[in-house]
């Protein structure tokens, strides 16, 4: 059996639905009973079941090795906690915060950096929480942006966007509001007109980034969600995780960024994965991505080029790392093929 008319959250209904085999259904209950599991309809319909090593599936299905720990792992692995001066906010940069406004997201992927924080019924922030949080945006004329996150902002009703927004504008030192959210892809029919102009702030600038890690994942339908907000004059940027399995070949990652260009989404983020509890598996190493991103910038366009970033463990936010094209003394460049050249060069 493989379509779904509603979210797949437990292994029973991950069985059901030829995604997992009978016999690994008590181990990976064990895992379903300690970080959240749900599948979109949408993300059923294009996980091949006869392919062990799909890439949408090891995103979503639980693994056994999710019950691993590393001693590497943390927690809160990009240290929000610390940089929390209230509940749902972090304010790590002088000019933005993060305003996390639920905690529920419409899949819960298997690499989620907080996953600790995230599950089904965590529900929004209550009306006290959020008044909190906007009182600390209105004291705090440095901020110039807001970032909705949570979560996925996205599983909120229009309704509740909608009044979060109009917050938002009504303060004159925000300038953008941003959007992080993996729905247009995973749950594309939640894009409704009424979400989308939910979103539009007046006198602000508003962008939506998509959280996407495999071409496949823009399917039709993802690609019209997307379209909405673009053609309603919300650009749209991408943030990708760097995954061992999902999308750690340059093919794999170039079709994902050239995909994303043809959809008018212009690469942002590509993501080192983070040291997020039971998810070794999935990390590359940081040398890997380097190749990958030097790959990258030989074989495809220029807008096609994300940036490769760590957010450094305990909250020192998020850096670029490389590859670095430029010699540390600044007199020696490498160009796309690996050739190097004096510069200037000598006359
Ligand atoms: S949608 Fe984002 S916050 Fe939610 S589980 Fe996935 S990575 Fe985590």
């Amino acid at each position: 059996m493989k379509s779904a008319s509603t979210t797949l959250r437990s292994a029973d209904e991950l069985c059901e639905h030829a995604l997992v085999p009978r016999e690994r259904i008590s181990e990976l209950a064990e895992v379903a009973a300690r970080y959240a599991v749900a599948i979109t309809p949408a993300m059923l319909d294009i996980i091949d079941t006869s392919d062990p090593r799909d890439p949408i599936a090891r995103q979503f299905v639980p693994d056994a090795r999710e019950l691993e720990q590393s001693p590497q792992d943390r927690r809160d692995p990009i240290g929000d906690d610390a940089f929390s001066p209230v509940e749902g906010m972090v304010h790590r940069y002088p000019d933005r915060v993060l305003l996390k406004v639920v905690n529920a997201c419409a899949v819960y992927c298997r690499f989620c950096f907080r996953r600790e924080m995230v599950g089904p019924g965590r529900g929004g922030l209550s009306p006290a929480a959020l008044a909190a949080a906007l009182a600390h945006v209105r004291a705090h004329p440095q901020i110039w942006e807001v970032i909705l996150s949570g979560g996925d902002p996205l599983v909120l009703s229009a309704r509740r966007l909608k009044d979060i927004v109009a917050s938002l504008s009504a303060i004159d030192h925000v300038k953008v509001i941003r959007v992080h959210t993996r729905v247009p892809a995973v749950a594309p029919e939640r894009i409704s007109g009424a979400l989308v102009r939910a979103l539009r702030a007046r006198e602000k600038a508003t962008f939506v980034v998509l959280h996407v890690n495999h071409s496949r994942e823009l399917t039709k339908k993802a690609r019209a969600a997307c379209a909405r907000f673009i053609d309603a004059g919300i650009p749209m940027l991408s943030q990708s995780v760097l995954l061992r399995g999902v999308n750690d070949d340059v093919e794999t990652l170039g079709a994902l960024m050239r995909c994303l260009v043809e959809c008018r989404i212009k690469p942002y983020y590509l993501h080192h994965a983070d040291l997020a509890p039971g998810t070794a598996h999935l990390r590359t190493t940081i040398a890997e991505g380097q190749a990958l991103m030097r790959a990258l910038r030989g074989r495809y366009s220029g807008l096609c080029q994300p940036a490769y970033v760590l957010d450094i463990p305990d909250g020192h936010g998020k850096s670029p790392i490389g590859p670095n094209y430029l010699g540390e003394d600044g007199t020696v460049i490498e160009d796309f093929q690996g050739r190097r050249h004096q510069y200037p060069p000598r006359a």
